[in-house]
């Protein structure tokens, strides 16, 4: 059967089929997307925390660094007699300590008024002493924070551009200043002041972002460090440059998390604060932040998206030509089957309305189906004949006779493959009535598994007419009896078989011309009919009795000794001359009959035999009529 797809449009099909797609999909791809944003979010996290963990690195290594020079003996002798030779052992233990670490753009102690006392500056990785220029710091906020400082305490500054003589130094050296505290005896002895390049930190933070990011520093007054294009240092000489300025209000919520999301120009950050938590370190807070390159915070996760609607469209690009395919495949198929479907409908009206019975057997002989004139001819209903043997059912007495003569048509067409047909076939309802039927069987399917089918119509009426026509072609139209034809029909087939104990009476009535003559022909075939009626009552149901011309009658009789065929032809000449014939006009009238009786000698023909019964009548009227004379051979002496 067509199916609902078959019957609508392609575009619903289609649409059917995208709904059907998008709603698997997401109902498939929705825990992924879920999953993907948490895991992306995790990644974002992971990278912030390792951004807090190198820049907590970072500043340790340079407090250490720091440190170690603030206690290193060389420096507490310098400070305690400040002799020549103590300032070149630490001019020179600064010099291996830039050696050592040449991202430290500066190195130098400042004594406790301010003054720098040893100076190294690396310049491309090339450690150089100092010793002209020294300056006075005192202003400078990282040497008064380490004046104030107490001993063993470090400051690390904000990050900052280098200053020389007052100002910027350009390119931008971005810079730290590490400033240890000096304390020697229990006296503030000026610091330690380590130059480091902040660039190297940005650097290595940029390590930890994936691709697509960006790495985003603000200080704690909001300046931009990276990721703030123009503006990043900007802060140095100019304040309205900084995030904190150009978006207050998001400052102030960024400000009172320790870590969050906001997002800016449709850009998404996340960020994490770094705070140091060393009680000996005061170090600058930074906000260190993960920007997504051109996508909002939405878009978190939807690489799962677009890898699910890459899918669909992968699905729906291999799924329509499928469907396109499919359809034409099946839109003949459908075609099929409603053609089939209105020749099977067709075919059932053909067959209910046919005059013919028709009926389907498999290969042996059980009905398989049968049409409704079938139903009717046979008398069955086809949920009582299927699955029956239809030969044993129908074309077999109860007593197990076949009802056909020679083979059955239904089995030899099973049997060989060839279209039997039978005009007079006999088959038994299921009232066990016969139905006398024509038959065409033809056979279907290949030899090893062929059915046939059969085409049966009633031929009853017309052998009853045939059979009709035939008593009529044999029979004596006036008198009922056989015709002259007839009887020597069937008395011949006696003859031929050789019948000995074969005896014919050939009866004549007696002056019958004169009953014509006198009463008329009417009267006379009264008179022949009469006659006829006296005559059958007395014979037996073998005895062939018939007409053989005018009032000449011949009666075959068998079984029956001479003596006993003499009283019979005696008794049926009593029988005529008793009888009365009353005519039309009621009067009654009598005649009589003489008969000549023969005996089949077993050799002659019948037309010889009659001859001989003939001759004996011939006798009989010779002898006066009314009687009877059986027929002597003529002998020797000339006597019959
Ligand atoms: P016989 O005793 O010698 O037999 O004399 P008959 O008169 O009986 O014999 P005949 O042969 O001379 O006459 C027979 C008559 O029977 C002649 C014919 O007209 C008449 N006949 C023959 N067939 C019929 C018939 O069917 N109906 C009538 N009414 N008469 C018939
Ligand atoms: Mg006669
Ligand atoms: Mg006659």
């Amino acid at each position: 059967m067509p199916t609902w797809f078959s019957r609508h449009s392609l575009l619903l099909q289609s649409s059917a089929l995208l709904v059907l797609i998008v709603v698997v999909i997401f109902v498939t791809q929705y825990p992924t997307y879920q999953k993907d944003r948490e895991l992306e979010q995790v990644d974002i996290n992971r990278n912030l925390e390792l951004m807090q963990l190198m820049t907590a690195g970072y500043v340790q290594q340079l407090t250490r660094d720091a440190d170690v020079i603030a206690a290193s003996p060389v420096l507490q002798m310098y400070i305690r007699d400040l002799s020549a030779e103590g300032l070149l052992s630490l001019e020179q233990a600064f010099l291996n300590l830039a050696g050592l670490r040449p991202s430290y753009d500066q190195l130098r102690y400042i004594d406790r008024s301010g003054v720098e006392q040893v100076r190294v500056n690396n310049y491309n990785g090339e450690p150089q002493l100092v010793t002209q220029g020294l300056q006075l710091k005192i202003h400078r906020d990282y040497v008064k924070a380490g004046l104030a400082g107490e001993a063993g305490s470090v400051f690390v500054s904000r990050f900052d551009l280098n200053v020389e003589n007052g100002r910027i130094q350009v390119p931008f050296v971005p810079t730290v200043r590490v400033v240890a505290s000096v304390h020697v005896d229990g006296e503030q002895g000026g610091m330690v002041v380590l130059n480091a390049k902040a660039n190297e930190l940005l650097q290595h933070l940029r390590t930890a972002l994936p691709d697509g990011t960006d790495l985003v520093v603000l200080d704690d007054a909001g300046g931009w460090i990276a990721g703030g294009g123009v503006a990043d240092w900007a802060f140095a000489d100019d304040s309205a440059s900084r995030f904190s300025a150009s978006y207050p209000a998001l400052w102030q919520q960024v400000r009172g998390a320790q870590q969050g999301q906001f997002e800016l120009e449709d850009e998404c950050y996340n960020y994490r604060w770094h705070r140091y938590s060393d009680p000996r370190v005061e170090s600058p807070e930074l906000l260190l932040a993960q920007r997504t390159a051109g996508e909002p915070c939405s878009a978190v996760g939807m690489d799962s998206v677009k890898k699910a609607g890459v899918r669909l469209i992968s699905g729906l690009l291999v799924t329509y030509p499928l469907l396109l395919l499919w359809r034409r495949a099946n839109t003949r198929k459908w075609q099929m089957q409603r053609v089939l479907a209105e020749n099977y409908h067709q075919l059932q009206v053909v067959t209910q309305m046919s005059g013919h019975g028709l009926l389907m057997v498999d290969q042996q002989c059980r009905v398989q189906w049968i049409n409704p004139e079938g139903e009717r001819l046979l008398g069955w209903t086809e949920a009582e004949l299927i699955g029956r043997d239809l030969h044993q059912t129908c074309h077999v007495t109860p007593d197990g006779h076949s009802l056909h003569d020679g083979p059955c048509p239904t089995l030899h067409t099973l049997a060989t493959g060839e279209d039997s047909r039978a005009d007079k076939e006999r088959m038994v309802g299921r009232n066990g009535r016969i139905v006398h039927l024509s038959m065409s069987v033809r056979a279907f399917g290949d030899p090893e598994n062929r059915g046939a089918i059969l085409a049966i119509a009633d031929v009853s009426r017309h052998v009853e007419t045939e059979r009709n026509l035939t008593q009529l072609a044999r029979t004596d139209a006036l008198t009922g009896v056989l015709n002259r034809g007839a009887w020597l029909s069937v008395v011949s087939s006696w003859v031929d078989n050789d019948n000995a104990a074969l005896y014919v009476i050939v009866l004549d009535l007696d002056h019958f011309k004169r009953v014509n003559d006198t009463f008329g022909h009417g009267a006379g075939d009264t008179v022949l009919k009469t006659f006829v009626k006296t005559v059958s009552h007395l014979l037996r149901r073998d005895d062939v009795f018939g007409r053989l011309g005018g009032e000449e009658f011949a009666l075959a009789v068998r079984h029956l000794t001479k003596e006993q065929v003499l009283v019979l032809a005696e008794r049926i000449r009593v029988a005529v001359g008793d009888m009365l014939c009353t005519l039309d006009d009621g009067q009654e009238i009598t005649i009589t009959t003489s008969c000549g009786v023969a005996q089949y000698s077993g050799e002659e023909s019948l037309k010889q035999l009659l001859e001989k019964a003939d001759k004996a009548l011939y006798l009989a009227k010779h002898a006066g009529r009314n009687q009877v004379q059986f027929y002597q051979p003529i002998t020797d002496n000339g006597s019959e």
